[in-house]
């Protein structure tokens, strides 16, 4: 067995509320499954926030110590030989770097920007939250009134407009394959 198939390592999708870091994290979690054999854990954004992080809110400080926590947990993953996927908005620059410094003490780091952009997140509006979110019954929505950081050097960036969520998950597989991964 190669090194790297025994290694851990975290798949982290940021990206706008509907972009799509749900759907393509559920598929590349049973695709990654099918092909390693190994366990996968999901860290989804929407369960997080139930689970871990139920008692905050929206502000800047209180996303950062929920991306803090996720980072923590995918850290001790990748720590213990585990692939973690996390599938959070993460809108702030300065927290996803310090989880890539978590994570890459013991594995792989692989940010993922899902850049769909906000008018196609309105669109699809999975959740109705931008209507919500427009009609001001939301505040600190990503996006419409909370800020959203582009990552500069993402591992991968998809723009997931015109594309389906299974060609979206093998640009994913592709990008792990080049790492080694899989
Ligand atoms: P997020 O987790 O980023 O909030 P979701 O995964 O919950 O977003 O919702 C994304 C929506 O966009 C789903 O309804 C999904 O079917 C749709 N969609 C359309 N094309 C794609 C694609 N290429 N990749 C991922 N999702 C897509």
């Amino acid at each position: 067995m190669s090194k790297k198939e025994i290694e851990g390592f975290t798949i982290f999708f940021t990206g706008l509320s509907g972009a799509g870091k749900s759907t393509i994290s559920q598929l590349v979690e049973t695709k990654l499954k099918e092909l390693l054999h190994r366990p996968v854990t999901v860290l989804d954004g929407d369960q997080v926030r139930q689970h871990l992080s139920a008692e905050l809110g929206f502000s800047k400080q209180d996303r950062d110590v929920n991306i803090r926590r996720i980072g923590y947990v995918a850290s001790l993953i990748t720590k213990h030989g585990g692939i973690a996927i996390c599938a959070p908005i993460a809108p702030y620059k300065e927290a996803r770097r310090e989880v890539r410094e978590m994570v890459e003490q013991y594995g792989d780091f692989i940010e993922i920007y899902i850049a769909t952009t906000i008018e196609e997140c309105e669109r699809r509006d999975v959740k109705g939250l931008y209507a919500k979110a427009k009609a001001g019954e939301i505040e600190h929505f990503t996006g419409i009134s909370d800020p959203y950081e582009e990552p500069e050097n993402p591992e991968l960036r998809i723009e997931t407009e015109g594309m389906t969520p299974d060609q979206s998950c093998q640009l994913v597989i592709e990008s792990l394959q080049k790492l080694g991964h899989c």
